[in-house]
Protein backbone atom coordinates (compact mmCIF):
# COMPACT_ATOMS: atom_id res chain seq x y z
CA UNK A 1 0.00 0.00 0.00
CA UNK A 2 1.48 3.44 -0.61
CA UNK A 3 2.29 5.39 2.00
CA UNK A 4 -0.09 8.28 0.68
CA UNK A 5 -3.23 5.80 1.70
CA UNK A 6 -1.72 4.98 5.41
CA UNK A 7 -3.74 7.84 7.04
CA UNK A 8 -6.61 7.12 4.74
CA UNK A 9 -9.70 5.86 7.15
CA UNK A 10 -10.53 1.93 6.12
CA UNK A 11 -13.69 2.40 4.89
CA UNK A 12 -11.91 4.47 2.16
CA UNK A 13 -10.11 2.15 1.03
CA UNK A 14 -10.83 0.12 -2.29
CA UNK A 15 -10.41 -3.94 -2.32
CA UNK A 16 -7.25 -3.60 -4.51
CA UNK A 17 -6.20 -1.12 -1.89
CA UNK A 18 -6.90 -3.11 0.97
CA UNK A 19 -5.47 -6.38 -0.47
CA UNK A 20 -1.97 -4.34 -0.30
CA UNK A 21 -3.02 -2.95 3.17
CA UNK A 22 -3.57 -6.47 4.31
CA UNK A 23 -0.80 -8.36 2.67
CA UNK A 24 1.71 -5.57 4.58
CA UNK A 25 0.43 -5.94 7.53
CA UNK A 26 -0.77 -2.46 7.91
CA UNK A 27 -3.97 -4.16 9.43
CA UNK A 28 -5.65 -7.44 9.64
CA UNK A 29 -8.67 -8.49 8.88
CA UNK A 30 -10.41 -8.66 12.08
CA UNK A 31 -9.68 -4.79 12.81
CA UNK A 32 -10.75 -4.16 9.68
CA UNK A 33 -13.91 -6.31 9.65
CA UNK A 34 -14.91 -4.67 13.21
CA UNK A 35 -14.44 -1.17 11.58
CA UNK A 36 -17.44 -1.69 9.15
CA UNK A 37 -19.11 -3.56 11.25
CA UNK A 38 -19.04 -0.84 14.17
CA UNK A 39 -19.89 1.52 10.88
CA UNK A 40 -23.15 -0.60 9.97
CA UNK A 41 -23.89 -0.18 14.04
CA UNK A 42 -23.82 3.76 13.83
CA UNK A 43 -25.27 4.16 10.77
CA UNK A 44 -27.42 1.87 8.96
CA UNK A 45 -30.40 3.60 10.56
CA UNK A 46 -29.96 6.24 7.90
CA UNK A 47 -29.97 3.60 4.82
CA UNK A 48 -31.81 0.78 5.64
CA UNK A 49 -29.20 -1.08 3.61
CA UNK A 50 -28.93 -4.60 5.27
CA UNK A 51 -31.70 -7.05 6.17
CA UNK A 52 -29.63 -9.12 8.55
CA UNK A 53 -26.16 -8.50 10.11
CA UNK A 54 -24.23 -11.36 10.55
CA UNK A 55 -20.99 -10.02 12.90
CA UNK A 56 -20.06 -13.03 14.71
CA UNK A 57 -19.86 -15.22 11.24
CA UNK A 58 -17.78 -12.18 9.96
CA UNK A 59 -15.16 -11.69 12.62
CA UNK A 60 -14.74 -15.77 12.40
CA UNK A 61 -13.97 -15.55 9.09
CA UNK A 62 -11.99 -12.50 9.66
CA UNK A 63 -9.56 -14.19 11.74
CA UNK A 64 -9.84 -17.36 10.05
CA UNK A 65 -8.24 -15.31 6.72
CA UNK A 66 -6.11 -13.34 9.02
CA UNK A 67 -4.54 -17.07 10.07
CA UNK A 68 -4.59 -17.98 6.32
CA UNK A 69 -2.35 -14.98 5.18
CA UNK A 70 0.11 -15.82 8.06
CA UNK A 71 0.36 -19.18 6.89
CA UNK A 72 0.72 -17.80 3.16
CA UNK A 73 -2.77 -19.48 2.33
CA UNK A 74 -4.59 -16.84 2.01
CA UNK A 75 -7.38 -16.70 -1.44
CA UNK A 76 -7.89 -14.19 -3.57
CA UNK A 77 -9.87 -11.92 -1.69
CA UNK A 78 -8.71 -13.22 2.16
CA UNK A 79 -10.19 -10.85 4.71
CA UNK A 80 -11.99 -8.27 2.76
CA UNK A 81 -15.76 -7.39 3.97
CA UNK A 82 -18.43 -7.83 1.60
CA UNK A 83 -22.35 -7.99 1.76
CA UNK A 84 -24.33 -10.69 -0.62
CA UNK A 85 -27.88 -9.17 -1.47
CA UNK A 86 -30.68 -11.11 0.19
CA UNK A 87 -31.50 -13.69 -2.78
CA UNK A 88 -28.61 -15.39 -2.45
CA UNK A 89 -28.99 -18.68 -0.59
CA UNK A 90 -26.55 -18.43 3.04
CA UNK A 91 -26.52 -21.83 5.28
CA UNK A 92 -27.94 -20.91 8.82
CA UNK A 93 -28.62 -17.24 7.77
CA UNK A 94 -31.91 -15.94 6.94
CA UNK A 95 -32.29 -15.57 3.46
CA UNK A 96 -35.43 -13.37 2.49
CA UNK A 97 -35.52 -12.05 -0.26
CA UNK A 98 -37.11 -8.88 1.03
CA UNK A 99 -40.50 -10.86 1.50
CA UNK A 100 -42.90 -11.35 4.01
CA UNK A 101 -43.06 -14.67 2.33
CA UNK A 102 -39.26 -15.79 3.01
CA UNK A 103 -38.93 -13.59 6.51
CA UNK A 104 -38.81 -16.80 8.08
CA UNK A 105 -36.30 -19.07 5.80
CA UNK A 106 -33.42 -20.47 6.90
CA UNK A 107 -31.52 -21.97 4.00
CA UNK A 108 -29.44 -25.40 4.72
CA UNK A 109 -27.52 -24.49 2.02
CA UNK A 110 -25.31 -21.70 0.29
CA UNK A 111 -25.32 -20.17 -3.20
CA UNK A 112 -22.66 -21.33 -5.82
CA UNK A 113 -20.88 -17.69 -4.97
CA UNK A 114 -21.54 -17.73 -1.38
CA UNK A 115 -19.33 -20.84 -1.41
CA UNK A 116 -17.15 -19.02 -4.01
CA UNK A 117 -16.67 -16.03 -1.96
CA UNK A 118 -16.09 -17.98 1.19
CA UNK A 119 -13.49 -20.14 -0.39
CA UNK A 120 -11.78 -17.23 -1.50
CA UNK A 121 -11.22 -15.62 2.25
CA UNK A 122 -14.39 -13.02 1.35
CA UNK A 123 -15.72 -11.92 5.09
CA UNK A 124 -19.59 -11.71 4.95
CA UNK A 125 -20.42 -8.83 6.70
CA UNK A 126 -24.58 -9.58 5.90
CA UNK A 127 -27.37 -9.77 3.65
CA UNK A 128 -28.62 -6.68 1.58
CA UNK A 129 -32.07 -5.18 1.31
CA UNK A 130 -33.28 -5.16 -2.13
CA UNK A 131 -36.79 -4.80 -3.99
CA UNK A 132 -39.25 -8.03 -2.60
CA UNK A 133 -38.24 -10.63 -5.36
CA UNK A 134 -36.02 -8.70 -7.13
CA UNK A 135 -38.87 -6.79 -8.70
CA UNK A 136 -38.50 -2.66 -9.00
CA UNK A 137 -36.36 -0.08 -9.56
CA UNK A 138 -36.36 1.29 -6.55
CA UNK A 139 -35.77 -0.53 -3.39
CA UNK A 140 -39.53 0.30 -2.25
CA UNK A 141 -41.23 -2.87 -2.72
CA UNK A 142 -39.20 -3.94 0.21
CA UNK A 143 -40.40 -5.63 3.03
CA UNK A 144 -38.53 -4.50 5.45
CA UNK A 145 -38.88 -1.11 4.30
CA UNK A 146 -37.18 1.01 1.49
CA UNK A 147 -33.58 2.07 0.93
CA UNK A 148 -32.41 5.50 1.11
CA UNK A 149 -29.93 6.38 -1.46
CA UNK A 150 -27.17 8.24 0.49
CA UNK A 151 -26.19 10.66 -1.93
CA UNK A 152 -29.53 12.12 -1.01
CA UNK A 153 -31.81 10.63 1.38
CA UNK A 154 -34.83 11.38 0.11
CA UNK A 155 -34.26 9.38 -2.97
CA UNK A 156 -34.41 6.01 -3.64
CA UNK A 157 -30.78 4.11 -4.35
CA UNK A 158 -32.64 2.09 -7.46
CA UNK A 159 -33.58 -0.92 -7.33
CA UNK A 160 -33.29 -4.30 -7.12
CA UNK A 161 -29.90 -4.72 -5.46
CA UNK A 162 -30.87 -1.21 -4.35
CA UNK A 163 -29.44 -1.97 -0.86
CA UNK A 164 -26.09 -3.39 -2.10
CA UNK A 165 -25.61 -0.01 -3.96
CA UNK A 166 -26.41 1.80 -0.89
CA UNK A 167 -24.15 -0.14 1.05
CA UNK A 168 -21.21 0.35 -0.79
CA UNK A 169 -22.33 4.11 -1.52
CA UNK A 170 -22.53 4.73 2.24
CA UNK A 171 -18.96 2.80 2.82
CA UNK A 172 -20.72 -0.10 5.01
CA UNK A 173 -19.20 -2.86 2.70
CA UNK A 174 -16.31 -2.44 0.46
CA UNK A 175 -18.11 -4.27 -2.24
CA UNK A 176 -21.14 -6.54 -2.55
CA UNK A 177 -22.96 -8.93 -5.14
CA UNK A 178 -26.07 -8.21 -6.59
CA UNK A 179 -28.56 -9.88 -9.85
CA UNK A 180 -29.66 -8.22 -12.68
CA UNK A 181 -32.51 -9.21 -14.39
CA UNK A 182 -33.51 -6.44 -16.29
CA UNK A 183 -30.97 -3.80 -15.02
CA UNK A 184 -30.99 -4.76 -10.75
CA UNK A 185 -27.44 -4.28 -10.71
CA UNK A 186 -26.66 -1.28 -13.47
CA UNK A 187 -29.44 1.05 -12.69
CA UNK A 188 -28.72 0.86 -8.84
CA UNK A 189 -24.67 1.28 -9.44
CA UNK A 190 -25.79 4.21 -11.76
CA UNK A 191 -27.87 6.41 -9.03
CA UNK A 192 -25.17 5.60 -6.45
CA UNK A 193 -22.25 6.42 -8.14
CA UNK A 194 -21.25 2.75 -8.77
CA UNK A 195 -19.22 0.42 -10.83
CA UNK A 196 -21.32 -2.46 -11.60
CA UNK A 197 -21.29 -5.42 -14.04
CA UNK A 198 -24.12 -7.38 -15.10
CA UNK A 199 -22.40 -10.42 -16.93
CA UNK A 200 -23.52 -12.48 -20.20
CA UNK A 201 -25.97 -14.63 -19.07
CA UNK A 202 -24.54 -18.45 -17.83
CA UNK A 203 -21.32 -16.79 -17.13
CA UNK A 204 -22.01 -17.05 -13.26
CA UNK A 205 -23.92 -19.75 -11.78
CA UNK A 206 -27.82 -19.55 -10.37
CA UNK A 207 -27.77 -21.85 -8.21
CA UNK A 208 -28.98 -21.22 -4.78
CA UNK A 209 -29.79 -17.57 -6.31
CA UNK A 210 -33.70 -17.05 -5.61
CA UNK A 211 -35.27 -17.46 -8.91
CA UNK A 212 -37.38 -14.53 -10.12
CA UNK A 213 -37.18 -14.91 -13.83
CA UNK A 214 -34.67 -17.45 -14.84
CA UNK A 215 -33.99 -16.94 -18.58
CA UNK A 216 -32.88 -13.39 -17.40
CA UNK A 217 -31.82 -13.56 -14.19
CA UNK A 218 -28.05 -13.03 -13.73
CA UNK A 219 -25.84 -12.34 -10.16
CA UNK A 220 -22.21 -9.88 -10.40
CA UNK A 221 -20.27 -7.77 -8.99
CA UNK A 222 -20.81 -4.11 -7.38
CA UNK A 223 -17.55 -2.32 -6.25
CA UNK A 224 -16.29 1.52 -6.30
CA UNK A 225 -14.59 0.47 -9.49
CA UNK A 226 -13.74 -1.33 -12.41
CA UNK A 227 -10.56 -2.96 -10.79
CA UNK A 228 -12.69 -4.25 -7.77
CA UNK A 229 -15.20 -5.64 -9.91
CA UNK A 230 -12.70 -7.69 -12.03
CA UNK A 231 -11.08 -9.08 -8.55
CA UNK A 232 -14.56 -9.97 -7.78
CA UNK A 233 -15.55 -11.60 -11.06
CA UNK A 234 -12.41 -13.38 -10.73
CA UNK A 235 -14.00 -15.33 -7.73
CA UNK A 236 -17.69 -15.20 -9.11
CA UNK A 237 -17.45 -16.20 -12.77
CA UNK A 238 -17.16 -20.20 -13.66
CA UNK A 239 -18.91 -23.52 -14.85
CA UNK A 240 -21.10 -25.14 -12.23
CA UNK A 241 -23.05 -28.14 -13.24
CA UNK A 242 -25.61 -27.46 -10.70
CA UNK A 243 -27.05 -24.92 -12.86
CA UNK A 244 -28.25 -26.23 -16.30
CA UNK A 245 -27.28 -22.94 -18.26
CA UNK A 246 -23.86 -22.51 -16.61
CA UNK A 247 -21.28 -21.55 -19.20
CA UNK A 248 -18.32 -24.07 -19.83
CA UNK A 249 -16.16 -20.86 -21.41
CA UNK A 250 -13.01 -20.62 -19.64
CA UNK A 251 -12.43 -18.07 -17.31
CA UNK A 252 -9.72 -15.70 -18.03
CA UNK A 253 -8.00 -13.06 -14.94
CA UNK A 254 -9.46 -10.26 -15.32
CA UNK A 255 -7.38 -7.95 -13.74
CA UNK A 256 -5.03 -9.12 -16.38
CA UNK A 257 -6.23 -7.09 -19.33
CA UNK A 258 -7.18 -3.99 -17.19
CA UNK A 259 -4.55 -2.14 -18.63
CA UNK A 260 -4.61 -2.85 -22.31
CA UNK A 261 -4.89 -0.32 -24.80
CA UNK A 262 -8.40 1.63 -26.37
CA UNK A 263 -6.55 2.42 -29.48
CA UNK A 264 -8.47 1.59 -32.57
CA UNK A 265 -11.67 0.48 -30.28
CA UNK A 266 -14.91 0.64 -32.20
CA UNK A 267 -17.76 2.44 -29.81
CA UNK A 268 -21.21 2.74 -31.22
CA UNK A 269 -23.66 5.12 -30.04
CA UNK A 270 -27.46 3.56 -30.52
CA UNK A 271 -29.42 6.51 -31.60
CA UNK A 272 -32.37 5.16 -30.06
CA UNK A 273 -30.73 5.53 -26.48
CA UNK A 274 -30.29 9.57 -27.04
CA UNK A 275 -34.46 10.22 -27.84
CA UNK A 276 -37.01 11.50 -25.98
CA UNK A 277 -37.21 10.72 -21.99
CA UNK A 278 -33.38 11.38 -22.08
CA UNK A 279 -32.35 13.92 -18.86
CA UNK A 280 -30.10 16.47 -21.55
CA UNK A 281 -27.75 16.64 -18.35
CA UNK A 282 -27.64 12.68 -18.23
CA UNK A 283 -26.72 12.95 -22.37
CA UNK A 284 -23.89 15.73 -21.70
CA UNK A 285 -22.12 13.32 -19.74
CA UNK A 286 -22.44 10.20 -21.62
CA UNK A 287 -21.32 12.62 -24.58
CA UNK A 288 -18.36 13.91 -22.51
CA UNK A 289 -17.23 10.20 -21.84
CA UNK A 290 -17.61 9.29 -25.06
CA UNK A 291 -14.85 12.03 -25.96
CA UNK A 292 -12.67 10.87 -23.26
CA UNK A 293 -12.55 7.65 -24.75
CA UNK A 294 -11.83 9.09 -27.97
CA UNK A 295 -8.98 10.43 -26.32
CA UNK A 296 -7.65 7.09 -25.42
CA UNK A 297 -7.75 5.88 -29.17
CA UNK A 298 -11.60 5.08 -29.44
CA UNK A 299 -13.76 5.73 -32.50
CA UNK A 300 -17.34 6.32 -32.45
CA UNK A 301 -20.26 5.71 -34.63
CA UNK A 302 -23.78 5.89 -34.71
CA UNK A 303 -25.59 2.86 -34.98
CA UNK A 304 -29.37 1.36 -34.78
CA UNK A 305 -30.55 -0.84 -32.05
CA UNK A 306 -34.42 -0.24 -34.21
CA UNK A 307 -36.29 -2.41 -31.65
CA UNK A 308 -35.55 -1.04 -28.51
CA UNK A 309 -38.78 0.39 -28.20
CA UNK A 310 -40.10 -3.15 -27.87
CA UNK A 311 -37.68 -4.31 -24.98
CA UNK A 312 -39.80 -3.05 -22.11
CA UNK A 313 -43.19 -4.29 -23.41
CA UNK A 314 -41.48 -7.93 -24.29
CA UNK A 315 -39.93 -8.04 -21.00
CA UNK A 316 -43.38 -7.26 -18.53
CA UNK A 317 -44.68 -10.70 -20.58
CA UNK A 318 -41.59 -12.87 -20.17
CA UNK A 319 -39.71 -11.80 -16.79
CA UNK A 320 -43.60 -12.10 -15.09
CA UNK A 321 -44.43 -15.42 -16.78
CA UNK A 322 -41.67 -16.86 -15.65
CA UNK A 323 -42.06 -15.06 -12.00
CA UNK A 324 -45.09 -16.63 -12.13
CA UNK A 325 -43.96 -19.83 -12.39
CA UNK A 326 -40.99 -19.74 -10.36
CA UNK A 327 -43.17 -17.82 -7.51
CA UNK A 328 -45.99 -21.18 -7.73
CA UNK A 329 -43.44 -23.03 -5.30
CA UNK A 330 -44.62 -20.81 -1.97
CA UNK A 331 -47.71 -21.84 -1.07
CA UNK A 332 -47.13 -22.57 2.78
CA UNK A 333 -46.30 -26.22 2.41
CA UNK A 334 -42.72 -26.65 2.36
CA UNK A 335 -41.35 -23.64 3.72
CA UNK A 336 -41.61 -20.02 4.22
CA UNK A 337 -44.43 -18.63 5.38
CA UNK A 338 -48.21 -20.02 6.46
CA UNK A 339 -50.90 -18.41 7.64
CA UNK A 340 -52.58 -18.97 10.76
CA UNK A 341 -55.41 -21.97 10.90
CA UNK A 342 -56.29 -22.67 7.30
CA UNK A 343 -59.09 -23.95 6.86
CA UNK A 344 -58.64 -26.56 4.31
CA UNK A 345 -55.85 -27.16 1.50
CA UNK A 346 -57.05 -24.17 -0.77
CA UNK A 347 -57.54 -21.64 1.90
CA UNK A 348 -53.73 -22.25 3.35
CA UNK A 349 -52.86 -21.83 -0.33
CA UNK A 350 -54.44 -18.72 -1.06
CA UNK A 351 -54.33 -16.66 2.50
CA UNK A 352 -50.60 -17.78 2.83
CA UNK A 353 -50.41 -15.86 -0.32
CA UNK A 354 -52.18 -13.38 -0.04
CA UNK A 355 -50.67 -12.40 3.00
CA UNK A 356 -46.95 -13.50 2.08
CA UNK A 357 -46.41 -11.63 -1.11
CA UNK A 358 -46.42 -7.62 -1.52
CA UNK A 359 -48.70 -5.40 -4.00
CA UNK A 360 -45.81 -5.41 -6.82
CA UNK A 361 -44.94 -9.71 -6.85
CA UNK A 362 -49.09 -9.98 -6.70
CA UNK A 363 -49.21 -7.80 -10.26
CA UNK A 364 -46.19 -9.92 -11.48
CA UNK A 365 -48.04 -13.61 -10.97
CA UNK A 366 -51.76 -12.04 -12.13
CA UNK A 367 -49.93 -10.49 -15.52
CA UNK A 368 -47.40 -13.70 -16.21
CA UNK A 369 -50.37 -16.13 -15.25
CA UNK A 370 -52.58 -14.67 -18.08
CA UNK A 371 -50.14 -14.14 -20.22
CA UNK A 372 -49.28 -18.25 -19.84
CA UNK A 373 -52.96 -19.14 -19.78
CA UNK A 374 -54.49 -21.48 -22.53
CA UNK A 375 -55.60 -19.26 -25.30
CA UNK A 376 -53.66 -16.06 -24.58
CA UNK A 377 -50.48 -18.32 -24.75
CA UNK A 378 -49.88 -17.18 -28.63
CA UNK A 379 -50.92 -14.12 -28.09
CA UNK A 380 -48.83 -13.27 -25.60
CA UNK A 381 -45.81 -15.23 -24.35
CA UNK A 382 -45.21 -17.00 -27.88
CA UNK A 383 -45.27 -13.11 -29.21
CA UNK A 384 -42.98 -12.02 -26.74
CA UNK A 385 -40.40 -15.05 -27.78
CA UNK A 386 -40.52 -13.56 -30.96
CA UNK A 387 -40.12 -10.32 -30.36
CA UNK A 388 -37.05 -10.99 -27.75
CA UNK A 389 -35.21 -12.88 -30.85
CA UNK A 390 -35.42 -9.51 -32.99
CA UNK A 391 -34.21 -7.64 -30.26
CA UNK A 392 -31.10 -10.37 -29.42
CA UNK A 393 -30.67 -10.20 -33.61
CA UNK A 394 -29.91 -6.04 -33.41
CA UNK A 395 -27.30 -6.42 -31.01
CA UNK A 396 -26.01 -9.55 -33.12
CA UNK A 397 -26.14 -6.73 -36.31
CA UNK A 398 -24.23 -3.96 -33.98
CA UNK A 399 -21.80 -6.51 -32.97
CA UNK A 400 -20.43 -6.90 -36.87
CA UNK A 401 -19.57 -3.19 -36.97
CA UNK A 402 -18.35 -2.06 -33.87
CA UNK A 403 -16.79 -3.54 -30.48
CA UNK A 404 -18.49 -2.11 -27.87
CA UNK A 405 -22.08 -0.13 -27.57
CA UNK A 406 -22.34 3.18 -25.12
CA UNK A 407 -25.24 5.37 -23.69
CA UNK A 408 -26.46 6.03 -20.67
CA UNK A 409 -27.46 3.58 -17.94
CA UNK A 410 -30.92 5.84 -16.85
CA UNK A 411 -32.97 8.69 -18.32
CA UNK A 412 -32.88 10.01 -15.31
CA UNK A 413 -30.61 10.17 -12.38
CA UNK A 414 -32.33 9.12 -8.40
CA UNK A 415 -35.81 10.27 -7.96
CA UNK A 416 -37.78 11.15 -4.59
CA UNK A 417 -39.03 8.17 -2.42
CA UNK A 418 -42.49 7.88 -2.83
CA UNK A 419 -42.15 10.03 -6.38
CA UNK A 420 -43.61 7.11 -9.05
CA UNK A 421 -46.64 5.59 -7.84
CA UNK A 422 -47.17 4.36 -11.99
CA UNK A 423 -46.25 0.96 -12.43
CA UNK A 424 -45.56 1.86 -16.18
CA UNK A 425 -43.41 4.69 -15.59
CA UNK A 426 -41.71 2.77 -13.11
CA UNK A 427 -41.11 -0.06 -15.77
CA UNK A 428 -39.59 2.97 -17.77
CA UNK A 429 -36.53 3.65 -15.82
CA UNK A 430 -35.08 0.51 -17.24
CA UNK A 431 -35.76 1.27 -20.47
CA UNK A 432 -31.66 1.06 -21.54
CA UNK A 433 -31.07 -1.91 -19.33
CA UNK A 434 -33.62 -4.49 -20.35
CA UNK A 435 -32.80 -5.07 -23.92
CA UNK A 436 -29.44 -6.94 -22.81
CA UNK A 437 -31.34 -9.22 -20.44
CA UNK A 438 -33.37 -10.01 -22.99
CA UNK A 439 -29.87 -10.36 -25.12
CA UNK A 440 -28.04 -12.21 -22.51
CA UNK A 441 -25.07 -9.70 -23.02
CA UNK A 442 -22.98 -8.49 -20.33
CA UNK A 443 -22.90 -4.91 -19.44
CA UNK A 444 -21.20 -2.32 -17.43
CA UNK A 445 -22.30 0.61 -15.67
CA UNK A 446 -19.69 3.11 -14.20
CA UNK A 447 -20.21 6.75 -12.81
CA UNK A 448 -19.46 9.30 -15.50
CA UNK A 449 -21.11 13.00 -13.96
CA UNK A 450 -23.54 14.53 -12.01
CA UNK A 451 -26.83 15.80 -12.62
CA UNK A 452 -28.45 18.03 -9.90
CA UNK A 453 -25.48 16.69 -7.32
CA UNK A 454 -26.94 12.94 -7.68
CA UNK A 455 -24.65 10.84 -10.12
CA UNK A 456 -24.93 9.61 -13.83
CA UNK A 457 -24.36 6.36 -14.84
CA UNK A 458 -22.57 5.41 -18.33
CA UNK A 459 -23.69 2.01 -19.73
CA UNK A 460 -21.02 0.03 -21.85
CA UNK A 461 -22.40 -2.98 -23.89
CA UNK A 462 -20.73 -5.68 -24.64
CA UNK A 463 -20.41 -9.04 -26.82
CA UNK A 464 -21.07 -12.39 -25.29
CA UNK A 465 -18.24 -13.31 -22.73
CA UNK A 466 -16.57 -9.98 -23.21
CA UNK A 467 -16.63 -9.12 -19.36
CA UNK A 468 -12.77 -8.68 -19.43
CA UNK A 469 -12.90 -5.96 -22.73
CA UNK A 470 -15.70 -3.72 -20.75
CA UNK A 471 -13.94 -3.89 -17.12
CA UNK A 472 -10.41 -2.83 -19.38
CA UNK A 473 -12.50 0.23 -20.99
CA UNK A 474 -13.79 1.14 -17.35
CA UNK A 475 -10.67 0.92 -16.08
CA UNK A 476 -9.18 2.87 -18.34
CA UNK A 477 -11.79 5.36 -18.08
CA UNK A 478 -11.44 5.64 -14.15
CA UNK A 479 -7.37 6.41 -15.09
CA UNK A 480 -8.35 9.42 -16.73
CA UNK A 481 -11.72 10.28 -14.87
CA UNK A 482 -12.45 10.47 -11.11
CA UNK A 483 -16.08 10.38 -10.79
CA UNK A 484 -15.75 6.82 -9.07
CA UNK A 485 -13.54 8.49 -6.43
CA UNK A 486 -16.31 10.99 -5.74
CA UNK A 487 -18.41 10.28 -2.13
CA UNK A 488 -21.76 10.82 -1.21
CA UNK A 489 -21.84 14.25 1.41
CA UNK A 490 -22.32 13.39 4.43
CA UNK A 491 -20.59 10.35 4.84
CA UNK A 492 -18.56 9.98 7.79
N1 LIG B 1 -36.74 -3.19 -12.57
C1 LIG B 1 -36.92 -4.42 -13.29
C2 LIG B 1 -38.10 -5.16 -12.73
O1 LIG B 1 -38.74 -4.63 -11.92
C3 LIG B 1 -35.69 -5.26 -13.21
C4 LIG B 1 -35.49 -5.91 -11.92
C5 LIG B 1 -34.26 -6.77 -11.85
O2 LIG B 1 -33.36 -6.62 -12.68
N2 LIG B 1 -34.25 -7.70 -10.91
O3 LIG B 1 -38.40 -6.25 -13.08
Amino acid sequence: MPDSLSNTPLHQLTIAELLDGLTQKHFSSEELTQHYLARIDRLDSNYNSYITVTAERALEAARAADNARTENKAGQLAGIPIAHKDIFCTNGVRTSCASKMLDNFVPPYDAHIVTKFAQAGAVCLGKTNMDEFAMGSSNETSFYGAVKNPWSTDCVPGGSSGGSAAAIAAQLCVAATGTDTGGSIRQPAALCGLTGLKPTYGRVSRYGMIAFASSLDQGGPMTRTAHDAALLLNVMAGFDERDSTSAQNAVPDYTATLNNSLEGLRIGLPKEYFGEGLSPEIEKAVQAAIKEFEKLGATVKEISLPNTELAVPCYYVIAPAEASANLSRFDGVRYGYRCENPKDLFDLYTRTRAEGFGDEVKRRILIGTYALSAGYYDAYYRKAQQVRRLIKQDFVDAFKEVDVIAGPTTPNPAFKLGAISDPVTMYLEDIYTIAVNLAGLPALSIPAGFMQNKPVGLQLIGNYFAEAQLLNIGHQYQTVTDWHKHTAPNIE
